[in-house]
C-alpha cells in the first residue's frame, strides 16, 4: 500500500487546527486504498496548538507531530517536515484551511499516472487587501524577469510532491529559504490543477507586510544576482549622462565667458551621486548578509520533542 503524507506546518492555530483535522480525516476516509501519515509541525507556537497536536496523537495514530524548539518561519517548518515525512509522496496544506484537502484525490490520480510534483494553482485569492494582490503581482513579473528560476504566480505551497522531489528538497539547506523558489528549483515532471482558494477558517494570519517583504527580499536575493548589476548600470549611465553635461559646459563656457555659476547643478549631482553610491552599497549589504548567515553553518530549525516520526 502506498503511504501519503500530509504535512501541516503549524504556527498559533489551536481553533484551526481541530477543524482542519476532521477534514483531512474525512478526505483520507474516502481514499483508504492508502496509507496515511499527517505530520504536524509546530512552529513554536505561544497557543494551546501543541496540546492540541497530543490529543489529535491520541484519538489517531496516523497523527504524529514534531515540536520545534522556538518559531523559525514556515519556510524551515516545512523542511523540517520534509526531512522527517515517510510517505511515497506529501502534500503540503495550510492548516488554516486555505488549501480545501478536498483537492488532494485529485492530485493523487495525477501523481499516479507519473507526475512527480503536482501543484495547485489558485483561482481566486480570498480575502484579501487591494494593496496585497498588487504587490504580488508586481513581485512576480519582478522576479521571473530577474531569475531564471520558473517562480510561478499564485501558486503556493499548497501541492503533492513525489519522493523523489521531497529527496531533493532535503538536500538544499540554505537558511534564508525561499521554498516556493526551490520547488522551481529541482525541476521534475510538474503538473498544474486549479482549485478556489478560501479565506482562513479561524484565526488570524501570520504573515503581516513585515514577514512577506523578508520573504520577498529573500526569493530575490537567493535566486537572482541582478540587483548587484544594478551600480554597474546606474555608474554606466551616470558617466555617460556627465560626458554629455561636460561637452555642454565646454562650449558654453568657451562661447559666453565664466561667471561663477553652478551651485544648484553642483548639491544636485553630490546628492544623487550618494544615493547611488548609498543604494549599490545596500544591495551589496544584503548579499553580503546572507553569505555571512550561510557560512556560519548552523541547522535550519532545532526540534524540542517529536512524536511518531
Ligand atoms: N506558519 C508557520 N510558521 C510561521 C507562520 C505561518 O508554520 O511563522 C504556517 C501557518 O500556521 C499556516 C501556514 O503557515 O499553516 C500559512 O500561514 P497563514 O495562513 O498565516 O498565511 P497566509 O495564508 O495569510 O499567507
Ligand atoms: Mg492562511
Amino acid at each position: 500500500m502506498k503511504k501519503v503524507t500530509i504535512l501541516i506546518p503549524c504556527h498559533n492555530e489551536e481553533q484551526s487546527l481541530p477543524i482542519t483535522y476532521d477534514r483531512i480525516a474525512a478526505m483520507a476516509a474516502s481514499q483508504p486504498q492508502y496509507e496515511w501519515e499527517f505530520l504536524l509541525v509546530n512552529d513554536g507556537s505561544t497557543d494551546g496548538t501543541l496540546s492540541q497536536m497530543r490529543q489529535l496523537r491520541q484519538r489517531d495514530t496516523r497523527v504524529c507531530y514534531i515540536d520545534l524548539s522556538r518559531n523559525f518561519g514556515k519556510e524551515r517548518a516545512m523542511l523540517a517536515g520534509f526531512d522527517h515525512a515517510s510517505g511515497d509522496c506529501m502534500v503540503i496544506l495550510d492548516a488554516d484551511l486555505q488549501d480545501p484537502p478536498e483537492v488532494v484525490p485529485q492530485m493523487l490520480q495525477y501523481w499516479e499516472k507519473g507526475y512527480d510534483d503536482v501543484y495547485a494553482r489558485r483561482t481566486t485569492r480570498g480575502k484579501e487587501s487591494w494593496l496585497r494582490k498588487k504587490l504580488s503581482v508586481t513581485y512576480y513579473r519582478l522576479l521571473q524577469r530577474m531569475s531564471q528560476a520558473d517562480v510561478l504566480q499564485n501558486v503556493g505551497d499548497f501541492r503533492l510532491l513525489d519522493r523523489r522531489c521531497i529527496e531533493a528538497l532535503k538536500t538544499l539547506r540554505e537558511q534564508e529559504r525561499y521554498t516556493k523558489g526551490l520547488f522551481a528549483w529541482i525541476g521534475y515532471r510538474k503538473c498544474e490543477i486549479t482549485f478556489e482558494r478560501g479565506d482562513r477558517v479561524a484565526g488570524q494570519s501570520n504573515f503581516g507586510l513585515m514577514k512577506l517583504l523578508k520573504l520577498g527580499v529573500d526569493g530575490i536575493t537567493s535566486f537572482s544576482t541582478a540587483p548587484l548589476r544594478i551600480s554597474t548600470v546606474l555608474g554606466l549611465v551616470v558617466s555617460l549622462a556627465t560626458f554629455f553635461y561636460m561637452c555642454y559646459f565646454l562650449v558654453k563656457t568657451w562661447v559666453l565667458g565664466d561667471p561663477v555659476q553652478g551651485f544648484p547643478t553642483l548639491i544636485v549631482v553630490m546628492l544623487f551621486l550618494g544615493g547611488v553610491q548609498l543604494l549599490s552599497l545596500g544591495i551589496i549589504g544584503e548579499y553580503l548578509g546572507r553569505i555571512f548567515n550561510e557560512t556560519k553553518h548552523r541547522p535550519v530549525y532545532l526540534i524540542r520533542e517529536k512524536e511518531g516520526v
